[in-house]
């Protein structure tokens, strides 16, 4: 223990240089990294960086050198160089990742931050003669290069740079590091046999040569870096997303072809991902935009930190992108997930991840070239999310069943036009019965779209695509037309037409069109009575924007339409849009008949006889079962409309019934008919 004492003792005169240093080095670092921070965590930093410094492993290295010393005869030898070179260089491997998880930094901006330290402490152990010289000459030599690399090193720190995943950069400033010690230990034990200081001439060259050595090593780093940060500045406004230091999605596009091309060559099966932070706008709203940008940036480093060997994009607003190896992607986004929860404030945030396999991409978009198949793919991959998933499931993964529907969402958006000229869209009627008499009072047109490739499509695969887009004004505008020719035809059988409800969505009254002018130009091109024609309006549309619905059933009614509600109950506030508009019509929701329990049966009731009290006639949906019809008799419903009766049919199919129902009519000459023809065989379409 009495080297101990006498290293202890003599440490303050011999070596205050490393303890001035070390604070030199704790100081730059809070500087650097931590400015601005709070000052209890400045603090805690200062002495975590302090304890952390190159000076700490100079102090160890002297401690246990003097220890080795005590019990073997080095002096002046190979063997004391070498244990002398040694115990600096362990403790600098060991103190090295220390600090980067201190200071909290990736890559390796700390190596370069100690070289800067370690040769400026090896310079003036070439060039000193005394410990006061040494120290001026440390702590000079320290600030001048800190100051000369101090953009280098905040780039190194901070930016997502190559250099930072350049293990030659950090290799090399290793074994810089690595020979200016050893040069600076070489004079001192091996050539002047001493203690401290240079003695000889060939000592002398060796500093000499060292002080050559760091001067071409910082004219060498400032060139390299000068070049590299041009460089990487000059792709990142090309190709990084300012926000979050993600790729650009032209990026992705640009680099992702060749990126699955190399992964197939090395057999690699890769896929491509869609994500949105759910609930992210909430972030905004509640805690500010600062707050969501940090949020991104956090989401932008989980996702690259749990794929390093994809490709990350920022997409848009909360939304990325990208390329990663399909195995275990969904455990690694279900983490991803989990950590982004954690970074929820009070709103619970979450991903949700649309992930398609680039095996997919010849059935994307077959032909097509390589950055337009990935384009695809992301598509693809972002529409995967709408489909419905397991609870609590955070990867929707495409499978065919998407794909397909997918390409005919696709087809349908890109050749609505198309079907509306060919006739593709057409129309078919359900029959709306009148439950007192029997007869049928009118019909509900709803489209079919019948495609050349796809078959008949139902309105599912097509009027919600079209509605998010804003288009489906056209087919509900052709359901006019094709009524408009319909009547034609009627009348030229010497027919009367009954009217029609067609429907309409809401996009419709926000896709900027004209659409009264529209319906009343069909409406006078056809001749058509407005008796003729009501509009059906959905509850849900009634969601949203307070004025615009109240506005259009007004302009509706000016123009002498009858406006229905449409799937009456399904919502939720059913009972304050029977106090806030005035419909002509309730169509009762047909989950009422579907689950026909005495719940439902009472339900059912109190809408009639509400609906009846307000002068408001009734239309029960989804009529299938004779007692279901039966009791709508009792509770005094208007119509009935269901498969009971007719599924939705092409006209031609009613025009026979019609007749019979007219001709019955007038021979009774009682308005009345009762019903029974159409009931033929409900599964027939
Ligand atoms: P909706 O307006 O409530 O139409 C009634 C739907 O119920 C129709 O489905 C009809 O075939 C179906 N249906 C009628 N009776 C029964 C029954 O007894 N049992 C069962 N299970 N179903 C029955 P469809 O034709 O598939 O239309 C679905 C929805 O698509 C419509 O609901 C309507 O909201 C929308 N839609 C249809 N055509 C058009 C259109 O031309 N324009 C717009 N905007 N929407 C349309
Ligand atoms: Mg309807
Ligand atoms: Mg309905």
């Amino acid at each position: 223990m009495e080297w101990f004492g006498t290293w202890l003792s003599a440490y303050w005169l011999r070596n205050y240089t490393d303890v001035l240093q070390g604070l030199l080095f704790a100081a730059f670092t809070i500087l650097m990294v931590f400015r601005g921070q709070k000052k209890s965590r400045q603090i805690e930093k200062f002495i975590l960086s302090f304890l952390t410094s190159y000076n700490s492993a100079q102090m160890i290295s002297g401690l246990v050198y003097r220890w080795i010393a005590s019990r073997h005869q080095l002096t002046g030898t190979l063997a004391d160089f070498l244990v002398a070179s040694l115990c600096l260089l362990v403790p600098l491997a060991v103190l090295i990742p220390l600090y980067r998880r201190v200071i909290g930094i990736l890559g390796p901006g700390a190596v370069f931050f100690y070289t800067l330290f370690f040769c400026s402490n090896c310079m003036s152990m070439l060039l000193a003669d005394t410990a006061f010289q040494r120290m001026c000459i440390t702590l000079v030599l320290s600030v001048v290069l800190v100051a000369a690399f101090r953009k280098e090193l905040r780039y190194v720190f901070f930016q997502r740079s190559m250099l930072r995943m350049d293990r030659r950069f950090k290799t090399s400033a290793a074994t810089f590091m690595v020979i200016i010690g050893m040069e600076a230990e070489l004079p001192r034990i091996v050539l002047d046999g001493g203690e401290d200081g240079v003695g000889n001439e060939l000592a002398y060259a060796v500093s000499l040569a060292g002080c050559v050595l760091l001067l071409f090593f910082v004219v060498f780093m400032k060139f390299n870096f000068f070049a590299i940060m041009r460089y990487e500045n000059f792709i990142r406004s090309h190709d990084e997303d300012p926000a979050t230091g993600a790729r650009s999605l032209s990026c992705l596009l640009e680099h992702g072809p060749d990126f699955l091309r190399r992964a197939a060559v090395k057999g690699q099966p890769m896929a491509v991902f869609y994500t949105t932070i759910g609930n992210f706008r909430d972030v905004n709203i509640l805690h500010g935009y600062d707050a969501g940008s940090v949020l991104l940036r956090q989401t932008a480093d989980l996702l690259e930190e749990a794929f390093p060997e994809g490709i990350i994009a920022r997409a848009s607003g909360a939304h990325f992108a990208g390329v990663v190896p399909q195995k275990d992607a969904t455990e690694r986004f279900a983490q991803v997930s989990e950590k982004v929860e954690a970074l929820s404030l009070d709103e619970a945030l979450h991903l949700e991840v649309g992930l398609c396999p680039t095996s997919a991409q010849k059935a994307v978009s077959p032909g097509k070239d390589p950055t337009e198949r990935l384009a695809s793919l992301v598509d693809l991959a972002a529409s995967a999310i709408s489909y419905p998933s397991a609870p609590g499931e955070v990867v929707r993964c495409c499978d065919e069943n998407i794909r397909k529907q997918e390409e005919i969402r696709l087809h349908v958006l890109s050749s609505v036009d198309k079907a509306v000229k060919n006739r593709w869209l057409c129309v078919y009627y359900q029959p709306l019965v009148e439950v007192q008499g029997g007869r049928i009072a009118g019909f509900e047109a709803l489209s079919r779209w019948i495609d050349p490739t796809y078959g008949p499509l139902t309105p599912d695969k097509f009027v919600a695509p079209l509605e998010g887009v804003r288009m489906i004004y056209k087919v509900d505008l052709n359901v006019l037309a094709a009524y408009g020719r319909e009547v034609q035809k009627l009348q030229g059988r010497g027919l009367t037409p009954l009217p029609i409800s067609f429907n309409i969505s809401r996009a419709d009254l926000e896709s900027g069109i004209d659409l009264y002018g529209e319906i009343e130009r069909l409406l006078d091109s056809a001749s058509l009575d407005r008796r003729l024609v009501h509009v059906e309006i959905s509850e849900s549309a009634l969601n949203g924007d307070s004025q615009v619905m109240p506005r259009a059933i007004e302009r509706f009614h000016r123009m002498g339409l009858e406006v229905w509600m449409d799937d009456f109950g399904s919502g939720y506030s059913s009972l304050n849009v029977l106090k806030d508009y005035r419909f002509d019509v309730i169509k009762i929701d047909m989950e009422f008949m579907r689950k026909f329990d005495e719940r439902s049966r009472v339900i059912v009731r109190s809408i009639c006889e509400m609906a009846s009290s307000l002068g408001t006639r009734t239309v029960a949906e989804g009529v299938e079962t004779k007692e279901q019809y039966e009791f709508l008799q009792q509770v005094g419903c208007t119509y009935a409309q269901g498969y009971l009766f007719s599924k939705p049919q092409p006209p031609e199919a009613f025009y026979d019934a019609l007749a019979a129902q007219e001709a019955k009519s007038s021979r009774e000459s009682a308005p009345r008919i009762r019903f029974s023809p159409l009931v033929q065989n409900p599964k027939s379409t």
